[in-house]
């Protein structure tokens, strides 16, 4: 007999850890104990040696589910000390590294028993087991038990009790585990005598008749609406004042994402795991979908259900039809923080619903919802929230145990950070600083998380913009302050997502952000490492006029950049007449700004770089939201380039070396191979050909390799493409600049 003592790390809480350990011991007659620290579960196994090694070599090899071991620690005990039985010990608290699981979706067990007439939790809204349900967004403290927990105010009825003790069932250390008896109520906020299915039925019904609803989740209130009804999205939009910003969507299942969508191998597996993120799909040309989910957008944002509520709402059992599609968009007011209590729900979402439907399960940190997009293949993160904050991020350098640092994240599309020794744990989307009502929820979510974390941060790192929200919230923690520039702060999160510890060069293209000189950086390229960086290029400076309003407005840049060129007045008043940027008055106080510097600041940002691109091409002249001309910039660049891929004769004959065409596609721009795709009848002669690349959607099979390797071939595509008077500007670019046609092109082969 032998005594073996292991430290398992790793999400090993709140995922049946301790009844999966109890399990395996009674299969290998193991004898001992284990025990919840906090940081680590604790093991005794006591046993012939021979039964120990398998029990620990399963204990890695098959862990539950959900969990994620990341380090075990085993060493032989000498002690003369005897176990009788396997016995789980209720939570001993120690501090050190600690692992949180982020809430996890409704399992497919859970799943199938919320639907089953037979089963005591039949239609029980709240339904969990030790592989689902809420972990982050109900968590007072840690270890994770019931009474650390919102649901510590709902006791466990008898019979949840006893699964709750018993390592047989599903619910074994399930903290969140109830039912119908015992577990948390639905109600209308403002009806509050209706509960229970009564109030999802009137939720339905307010869906089915075209109503708004405001729906609370697991990490915050929703707003809702049948996203097949164009004029319920349409008040929604106003409601929200939200002209154009793209909904988020939820789908009953998988056969009405195939309805609406084109599905790409590999995107049912991220649209139905566990984690069930917000993934962007591209539409299909005979979706029903209402065209103000996102308008002129190819792309709409989908995600699954993945709370019981979530499942009911689709498919409550009364007989009645109900929207396959819904609307999911965060519930509050344009600018402010998710709403997670009745109150802020009352107060943000009373005007903008028609109903509330609301439980009575606290929520203690918020959780958006998790945004994904997909490229080349890959699912490539946009936002990462609910499902997978606050999972750390493991550094391989030397760091101190005990440093504690909190990285208090960017002004726009904030998240912070907080560091603990090697481990780095990003919190759930917070939102934009410009609202004080957000800046007010981040540090409500840095005091949780910290709490959680037990960690008590030393430093603070913000960013170097002085005037930013974020800036005065760091200082106001009177701690020391480590201001960094933005586009590094980039480069170094980046750096530590893949734990490199290599000087590397990064390239940041974004927005824009504080430079170390004062002025806007947003298109640079660093020499950079953890100790600090070198600023080795940046896009050409060009002059940012009007303040605030040039990010929204990017007719200012283009104008700006087109006397920035020119130096020219009357050369830039006749361009505007064609290119209709702005009234000619305009132009005026636009040259005036310029002449004199006055509410004008040099900027690199390619943010703007873009935007301007977007006003200059006719595209869109101002947003009204951050990034909508460049999104639909992009939008146009696909729908071209899915146009004229492979198999398309953009022009027959020689390509000049100055041709902007040359300079965008270089080496992937060759000659077809003989007896390759014919183009259409006005370009009958084959001529120089653009290999497919990701725009085409219908030639996948043929985008593995550089696009040197790819085969030619006619896309289907190309006839597809509605000729959308939105696309239009783009599409006849080539021929307004002068790139030869077939039929001009001396010289042309026939
Ligand atoms: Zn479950
Ligand atoms: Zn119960």
């Amino acid at each position: 007999m032998a005594l073996f003592h292991s430290k398992v790390y790793g999400i090993v809480q709140g995922v049946g850890f301790r009844p999966f350990v109890s399990r395996l011991a009674g299969e290998f007659n193991i004898s001992g104990s284990v025990c919840n620290k906090g940081p680590y579960v604790e093991i005794f196994a006591q046993g012939p040696t021979e039964s120990l090694k398998q029990f620990f070599k399963a204990l890695e090899e098959r862990p539950p589910e959900r969990s994620a071991i990341l380090k075990v620690e085993t060493e032989e005990v000498q002690s003369g000390k005897t176990f009788h039985t396997f016995e789980i010990i209720e939570s001993e608290k120690e501090a050190g590294e600690i692992f949180v699981s982020p809430d996890i979706a409704t399992c497919d067990k859970c799943r199938a028993e919320l639907f089953d007439p037979h089963d005591r939790r039949y239609l029980h809204p709240f339904i969990n087991c030790t592989a689902c349900g809420p972990r982050l967004t109900i968590l007072d403290s840690m270890p994770y038990d019931r009474e650390r927990t919102s649901m510590g105010e709902f006791p466990m009825c008898e019979k949840c009790a006893e699964e709750y003790h018993s390592p047989a069932t599903r619910r074994y250390d399930a903290q969140p585990v109830c039912c119908n008896d015992c577990g948390p109520e639905l109600y209308l906020i403002n009806e509050p005598q209706v509960r229970g299915t009564e109030a999802l039925q009137r939720a339905r019904q307010c869906l089915r008749q075209g109503g708004i609803v405001a729906i609370k989740g697991i990490g915050g209130f929703h707003l809702s609406c049948d996203a097949q009804n164009s004029a319920a999205v349409s008040r929604l939009r106003q409601l929200k004042h939200r002209p154009v910003k793209p909904f988020a969507l939820m789908m009953k299942d998988m056969a009405a994402v195939e309805r609406e969508c084109n599905i790409e191998p590999g995107q049912e597996t991220v649209l139905t795991g566990h984690q069930k993120p917000i993934l962007l799909l591209k539409r299909r040309m005979d979706s029903k979908l209402a065209p103000e989910i996102a308008p002129g957008n190819p792309k709409v944002g989908v995600m699954l259900p993945y709370t019981p509520l979530h499942m009911l709402l689709f498919a409550y059992p009364d007989g009645e039809d109900f929207p396959d599609s819904l609307v999911m968009t965060s519930g509050n007011p344009s600018g402010a923080p998710i709403c997670r209590s009745d109150e802020d729900a009352v107060e943000a979402l009373s005007g903008i619903c028609d109903l509330m439907l609301s439980h009575n399960r606290q929520i203690r940190l918020r959780a958006d919802d998790s945004v994904m997009d997909w490229l080349e293949g890959q699912p490539y993160m946009i936002r990462r929230s609910r499902g997978y904050a606050p999972l750390p991020f493991m550094l391989s350098g030397a760091f101190s145990k005990d440093a504690a640092v909190l990285g208090i994240g960017g002004e726009l599309k904030n998240t912070f950070c907080l560091g603990k020794g090697n481990l780095l744990y990003p919190s759930p989307y917070i939102g934009d600083m410009s609202d004080l009502r957000t800046v007010q929820a981040l540090q409500e979510s840095i005091k949780r998380m910290a709490e959680l974390l037990e960690t008590e941060p030393k430093m603070v790192a913000c960013d170097l913009h002085p005037r930013y929200n974020t800036t005065a919230a760091a200082k106001e923690l009177g701690l020391p302050l480590l201001p960094l520039q933005h586009h590094y702060a980039h480069i170094l999160s980046c750096l530590a997502e893949n734990d490199c510890q290599e000087p590397v060069i990064g390239v940041s293209f974004d927005g824009t952000g504080y430079g170390t000189d004062s002025t806007i950086w947003g298109g640079e390229i660093l020499k950079a490492d953890y100790q600090g960086f070198e600023r080795l290029g940046h896009i050409r400076p060009f002059l940012q006029t009007g303040g605030d309003k040039a990010s929204r407005e990017g007719w200012r840049i283009a104008v700006a950049m087109l006397y920035g060129l020119t130096k020219d007045q009357e050369q830039v008043r006749e361009l505007n007449q064609k290119l209709n940027l702005c009234p000619d008055k305009e132009l005026a106080a636009q040259f005036l700004m310029a002449d004199k510097h006055i509410n004008a600041i040099k900027s690199t940002s390619a943010g703007r770089l873009f935007d301007a691109v977007s006003a200059l091409l006719g595209i869109r002249q101002s947003s009204t939201f951050e990034g909508e001309a460049s999104m639909y910039l992009e939008f146009a660049a696909e729908a071209y380039e899915s146009r004229f891929c492979a198999g398309t004769v953009l022009f027959s004959g020689r390509l000049p070396s100055s041709s902007p065409l040359r300079a965008a596609y270089g080496k992937t721009l060759r000659r077809p191979p003989a007896g390759a795709a014919q183009g259409g009848s006005r370009h009958r002669a084959a001529g120089l050909q653009i290999p497919c690349g990701p725009g085409c959607p219908d030639c996948r099979s043929l985008q593995a390799g550089p696009p040197e390797n790819r085969t030619w071939h006619r896309c289907p595509l190309r006839r597809r493409l509605p000729e959308s008077p939105a696309h239009a500007p783009y599409i006849a670019l080539p021929q307004k600049r002068g790139l030869p046609s077939a039929e001009t092109q001396p010289g042309a082969p026939q």
